[in-house]
């Protein structure tokens, strides 16, 4: 049977201004102060009306003129038009990588390719303000977190990995670590810089040449680090966007001129790209999605703990692979776990992704709006009990609430499809054992969280997890050196730290 329940405090004063009642300021007593406007400027970035493909250095049109348009899903306005890329494009791309690395880029020392690394990712810090305001209008996310997660990360990516450039005879002792040649590196929506910081930066630092193609509602970072490209006087053909459908991504994949395949995105396209790839002696890298378990023991510090589950599958939207999309909290616990929750979901701001202030930015398309919009429906059909705080959303744009589920069945499609989108699923367990084979049940693994005051505990159930990250009394916390990968249909091959590096070389004796 459908339940529903919404937020029914008889008052006055409307729901959305109610304090919640951890402020201990008695039910229905409406909150002291509202939060004042605070959007970012958007006149830091220009943004063009239309781009060209990055192809051997320059912007040129695509083969035969075809365009796009790329839209803010906050506002529901076109931001500009963008070349729509076809594999004829996709072939001159991979040509102008190859001459690249035979004549330039593969043949420099890795002293002076860490010297274009580092200048790069000065710039990306000197032009991080521009960054991340065009990353929040072209993808919906809140500026807090393309200024402060985002952009920060994807520059740490290019100054660790430049640390590493002239230094591989260290991370591989006694072998000879040879570049694989041109890769071809397909990336998502969610973390449109971040991701190709994570593919570029490595590549680049073992000596390869890169065509990238970046998701289709989210171009323009890309392409606007194109332009970093020429300010840091890299060499023609190291570095191509190529713009445009998913049917040019799978000209790459196939293309003969690539030698390795680095993809992150869904698992259904992962899987065409695999068999994209059979047969041949490509590389390949697959990062997929997730479904992973935050578990909350009920030793675990739980104001601690509700902080590091909202952070889990509210930030960037839950537009996340390894969002805590599944709390599996401790049955002891759970009642006052979800009161908290409750409780802090009424503070989480949802709104325009430019305002300083908010927590939840605009889902990235309508299609993926749609698609949560659908999920959450199956949810409330198959009987799992619906909480949503009140809140106002704006008139105009791609917005969700953010969403909390509980008296959730393992068997219902929001436990076990990923939604990325700010959906939680609330299940409970009462031993640790339970708590492992309910956190296993999924046909991924990419990722799990672990809160638990004892340390034992956490070394334990980390050792059972199959997940490529457990992070314990924390969450979604990234690190340049840190490896980041899945077991199972969440993908394979790791990226970050060392181990990102090696899926870019071809080891040698010496
Ligand atoms: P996709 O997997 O379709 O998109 C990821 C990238 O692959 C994009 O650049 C896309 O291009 C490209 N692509 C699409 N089709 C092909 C193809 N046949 N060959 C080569 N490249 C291709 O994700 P969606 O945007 O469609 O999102 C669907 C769902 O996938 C989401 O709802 C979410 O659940 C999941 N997802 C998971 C991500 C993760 O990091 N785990 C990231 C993004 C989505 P284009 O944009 O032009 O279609």
């Amino acid at each position: 049977m459908a339940r529903m329940a919404t937020d029914t405090t008889s008052s006055i004063v409307p729901a959305s201004d109610r304090a919640p009642s951890s402020w201990g300021m008695g039910d229905g007593q409406a909150i002291p102060w509202e939060y004042a406007p605070a959007p970012e400027a958007r006149d830091i970035v220009t943004i063009q009306d239309r781009y060209g493909l990055f192809i051997g250095g320059r912007f040129v049109p695509a083969h035969g003129g075809g365009t796009f348009a790329t839209v803010n899903p906050a506002t529901e306005e076109t931001m500009a038009l963008v070349a729509r890329g076809t594999p004829v494009d996709a072939d001159k791309a991979v040509r102008a990588a190859r001459r690249a690395q035979t004549r330039s880029w593969g043949t420099l020392p890795g002293k002076e390719r860490a010297k274009y690394l580092f200048r790069i990712a000065r710039i990306l810090q000197e032009r991080s303000r521009e960054f991340a305001v065009l990353e929040s209008m072209d993808s919906g996310k809140p500026i807090k977190e393309s200024r402060d997660v985002d952009v920060p990360l994807a520059a740490a990516h290019f100054w660790y990995y430049a640390g590493w450039a002239d230094k591989l005879d260290y991370a591989f002792p006694g072998r000879v670590a040879r570049p694989l040649g041109v890769a071809a590196q397909i990336i998502p929506w969610n973390f449109p810089l971040l991701m190709l910081a994570w593919k570029i930066a490595p590549a680049l630092a073992a000596g390869n040449t890169v065509v990238l193609k970046p998701a289709s509602t989210t171009p323009l970072s890309a392409l606007l680090f194109a332009d970093v490209c020429q300010q840091a006087d890299l060499p023609p053909g190291v570095v191509n966007i190529v713009t445009g459908p998913g049917e040019t991504g799978m000209a790459l994949v196939t293309h003969k001129g690539i030698d390795k395949v680095a993809f992150t995105g869904s698992t259904e396209i992962g899987k065409r790209i695999a068999k994209g790839v059979a047969g041949t002696d490509k590389a390949l890298t697959l990062e997929l999605g997730g479904k992973a378990a935050n578990i909350v023991f009920d030793d675990a510090p739980l104001d601690q703990a509700v902080e590091g589950i909202v952070n889990g599958i509210y930030f960037n939207q839950g537009e996340v692979c390894c969002a805590g999309s599944r709390l599996l909290a401790q049955e002891s616990i759970v009642e006052p776990l979800i009161d908290k929750l409750k409780d802090r979901l009424s503070t989480i701001r949802v709104g325009d992704p430019l305002d300083k202030n908010t927590d939840v930015g605009a889902i990235n398309s309508k299609g993926q709006l749609d698609k949560i919009t659908e999920l959450v429906a199956s949810g409330v059909a198959e009987g799992a009990e619906l909480y949503q705080p009140a809140c106002d959303l704006p008139d105009r744009g791609y917005f969700f609430r953010p969403t909390l589920f509980t008296n959730v069945a393992q068997s219902h499609r929001i436990a076990r499809e990923e939604i990325f989108g700010p959906v939680l699923s609330v299940l409970t367990f009462r031993t640790p054992d339970e708590a492992v084979e309910k956190a296993n049940n999924t046909v991924y693994g990419l990722s799990a969280g672990i809160w638990t005051d004892k340390g034992s505990r956490i070394l334990e159930m980390v050792g059972r997890m199959k997940a490529g990250v457990v992070w314990a009394n924390t969450f979604n916390r990234f690190d340049p050196t840190s490896p980041f990968g899945g077991y199972k249909e969440s993908g394979f091959g790791r990226e970050g730290g060392m181990h990102g590096l090696h899926a870019y070389v071809r080891l040698e004796d010496r």
